[in-house]
């Protein structure tokens, strides 16, 4: 008889197994085939539930069973999908839930469709029910012309079959188009098609594609190519090394080390027309921020309507028919977020990930995945090869490089267009204050701003916001009103004159005096984006030569919210003449305006602050990444960065485009202190609104882990002291971690697996692993 590997669909923070049910020889209640990676309908504690099937076998051959009797298993009701994944994906979610000490529904789920899969609920009478989910498909009726419309006379009376006919001649239309063109149609449709005038079919729409109308089914289009410039010859070796790693097909990697404009997509896109030409499919991640149209727009323009995409800020109807394309089989190149590397494509011969040193690409929540190291392990499996490009690679990717054989790097250490990198300049914001200056835009900055902007350029200015929210202080008590749930000071917003908590949304009115001494002195500190754009125009308006119209567009999170804003506010800016275009780190990324001649960075060194190993590595990335927004075509571009700490390390070398100078700097304290690239961590969380609870259950759980990592481990390997998290209480919990830390090349799952295995879920403290945490 044959067996059924099942994993529940049922949330849980505890590591969950999957049962053993039998397969019905005659399929069970249902038609649809029970295949690996449906979903079924499974009895389960005197109710049914839904589960995935991750695993097929023989009772004779099945390697799972651990000596329970076949004869006394449960059947399958039915089987309640297609299949969502195949064996290569049921081997990935087992592998994910190992590496990520995560459980395994949740890493199965990673590969179910966008809208839901079908789901068990209970009616208000208590009773169970299938419910199947609300996003679906959706078809279009199409009226297309028939074998008769050539010949066709309309009788005269028949106006309205006369002008859909008349309408057909130029090719077929939707029947919501014709509606809309003429009124009512379907009584003139049904007539016409009854003479063989015209046929109506029910296509599939895909949501949200330009054309999409038409169909993806149906080869429509209308995308503008982009042109294929002939490579330099540092971009020529760069596809050369990767179609090489692609032909071995061993998952090796090619990290694509170019500075910002040197080519990198162009790169991708020839190589991706290598694995397309040799038969493979290609996979590109790309951080949320800068999934834009006009990436996109790159993408089509190279390989027309064979480009599925997939992020966000796409409707769940959307996103759900671009999974069902890919599932198709016609999306040869899929473009999207982290979440694009577990759609159903097949024969995967190319994985592209760009900005590979993004924060955006670890996961934060279970399985709390990072795509670069699933991207490698996907590619070794399937016999593919992995491209990682950025201007500022990771450490970890430079450290692998340097260590791993099968890891190979290739410079690109001019821009395409052969302009030089721009010039930076730092500006010492401790002198400023000293001279006498109050303002947040130093004397240089002011004057660079009036002389580009009165020669009718462009100014990009980058407000650094991790770890520079505003906040009320008490000048005579200091004071800080804080969240009552959450251990963090409320961020202070002008508009409204409110105080928010960033972590749990709770909001109230800002005090006028302070709450605790009665002081009239509470004192903003700190400045967002508003307080900026204000400033900035106080100090336009007052410049003879730039005045009043030179508009100043705002990007940050409050701006972009909705659909569509980003993009807006990136139109007014490219049509403007002079503009200043100020944001939050969102404008770093991959924007590309040809006369942009100065960056300025109001305040580069806030995040150096901040208790995170990657505070400096994040600093550097950030300046150099943004200087790179000045000077790409023709104009000469200038960077001004303003910083309290113009000494330190990731300040200057960013300033000198110097990465040897950051290492020199950085490597030493993370060898000393224990960071990555030199060893791994694993950060355990605890969470419960019981802080006794909590507390005892990290100190607890210190001890299991000392005790496994001494049976596991010898040299290198620690646990340091169960701690409150730096963040200790949010949203109303109490927050403990734990941290465990071997060698960099040991096996640290393994060593953490067993005892996460055993552990019994607790109804008062909830635990989480992070596996190679992204900061800590
Ligand atoms: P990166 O991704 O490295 O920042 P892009 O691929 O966006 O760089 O390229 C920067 C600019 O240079 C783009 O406008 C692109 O069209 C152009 N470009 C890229 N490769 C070439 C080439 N070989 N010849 C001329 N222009 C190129
Ligand atoms: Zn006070
Ligand atoms: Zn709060």
């Amino acid at each position: 008889m044959k067996l059924a590997s099942v994993i529940l669909d049922i949330p849980t923070q505890a590591l969950d197994a999957p049962y053993t049910y039998a397969v019905p020889e005659d399929g069970g209640e249902g038609d649809a085939p029970i295949e690996v990676g449906c979903a079924v309908l499974v009895p389960f504690g005197g109710r049914r539930a839904v589960g995935f099937v991750i695993e097929l076998a023989q009772d004779d051959e099945c390697d799972w069973l651990d000596g329970i009797d076949p004869a006394k298993l449960k059947g399958i009701v039915r089987a309640v999908s297609r299949p969502y994944f195949d064996e290569e994906g049921a081997a990935c979610a087992r592998w994910l839930s190992e590496r990520y000490i995560a459980p395994l529904s949740s890493c199965v789920r990673l590969f179910t469709p966008p809208g839901g899969v079908p789901r068990m609920v209970r009616s208000r009478e208590g009773r169970w029910r299938l419910e199947e989910p609300a996003v679906g498909e959706v078809d279009d009726r199409w009226v297309v012309p028939g074998p008769a419309l050539a010949a066709f006379e309309p009788r005269g009376n028949a106006v309205k079959q006369a002008s859909i006919a008349e309408a057909l001649r130029a090719g077929e239309l939707r029947v919501a188009e014709l509606a809309a063109e003429f009124g009512a149609v379907s009584d003139a449709v049904r007539a016409l098609e009854r003479k063989g005038v015209v046929r109506v079919e029910r296509r599939r729409r895909l949501r949200g594609v330009p054309g999409g109308g038409r169909g993806r089914f149906e080869g429509g289009g209308g995308f503008s190519p982009s042109p294929k410039p002939p490579l330099t010859a540092g971009q020529a070796a760069a596809l050369a090394a990767i179609d090489a790693a692609r032909e071995r097909a061993a998952g090796e990697v090619v990290v694509v080390d170019g500075v910002t404009g040197s080519g990198k997509t162009e790169v991708y896109l020839q190589a991706i027309e290598g694995a397309l030409s040799a038969g493979r499919t290609a996979c590109v991640l790309v951080p949320e921020i800068s999934l834009t149209p006009q990436t996109v727009g790159r993408f089509r323009g190279r390989f027309g309507d064979t480009v599925a995409v997939m992020h966000s800020r796409m409707s769940q109807g959307e996103r759900f028919d671009q999974w069902d394309f890919i599932r198709s089989g016609q999306a040869r190149v899929v473009v999207g977020a982290r979440s694009a590397l577990f759609t159903p494509l097949a024969n995967v011969g190319l994985i592209v990930i760009d900005e590979e040193h993004e924060g955006s690409y670890k996961q934060d929540s279970a399985p709390r995945y990072h795509a670069r190291d699933v991207a490698v392990w996907m590619a070794r499996r399937a016999g593919a090869a992995v491209v990682l490009g950025s201007a500022t690679p990771s450490i970890e990717t430079l450290h692998a490089c340097a260590k791993d054989a099968a890891w190979h790097r290739v410079e690109l250490p001019e821009r395409a267009n052969g302009r030089p990198l721009p010039e930076v300049r730092v500006v010492d914001m401790a002198k400023e204050f000293s001279g006498g200056s109050r303002s947040m835009f130093s004397g240089a900055l002011s004057r660079a701003l009036a002389e580009e902007l009165s020669a009718g350029r462009k100014a990009v200015l980058l407000l650094n916001q991790r770890g520079f929210a505003k906040f009320l202080l008490c000048r005579e008590c200091g004071f800080v009103p804080e969240c009552p749930s959450c251990s963090t000071s409320l961020t202070f917003h002008e508009r409204g004159n409110l105080l928010v908590c960033h972590h749990c949304g709770h909001r109230v009115p800002a005090p006028p005096t302070c709450p605790e001494c009665g002081s009239p002195y509470l004192k903003k500190f700190g400045a967002g984006t508003q307080r900026v754009e204000a400033d900035l125009r106080v100090l336009l308006d007052a410049m003879p030569s730039v005045g009043p119209d030179v508009p100043i567009v705002r990007m940050d999170a409050d701006t972009t919210s909705a659909k569509g804003a980003h993009q807006r506010l990136l139109e007014t800016f490219a049509e403007a003449d002079a503009a200043v275009l100020l944001g939050t780190q969102m404008i770093a990324k991959g924007l590309d305006f040809e006369d942009v001649t100065l960056v300025g960075v109001i305040n580069a060194d806030t995040m150096l602050k901040l208790p995170d190993y990657r505070a400096a590595e994040r600093t550097f990335a950030l300046v150099e990444q943004v200087a790179g927004r000045a000077g790409r075509a023709a104009l000469p571009g200038r960077v001004l960065v303003q910083t309290y700490e113009a000494a330190a390390a990731p300040i200057r070398a960013a300033a000198a485009h110097d990465r040897a100078l950051f290492l020199r700097d950085e490597l030493p304290k993370r060898r000393l202190l224990g960071y990555p690239p030199y060893v791994r961590m694993a950060n355990v969380l605890l969470w419960g609104t019981d802080e006794p609870a909590v507390r005892a259950a990290a100190l607890e759980l210190q001890r299991d882990l000392e005790r496994a990592v001494r049976d596991f481990g010898g040299d290198g390997w620690s646990v340091l002291p169960a701690v409150p998290c730096a963040l200790a209480k949010l949203r109303g919990t109490y927050r403990w971690h734990v941290v465990a830390k071997c060698p960099s090349d040991a096996d640290l799952s393994r060593a953490l697996l067993p005892l996460f295995r055993r552990r019994k879920p607790d109804k008062l403290v909830n635990v989480a692993v992070d596996v190679d945490p992204d900061d800590l």
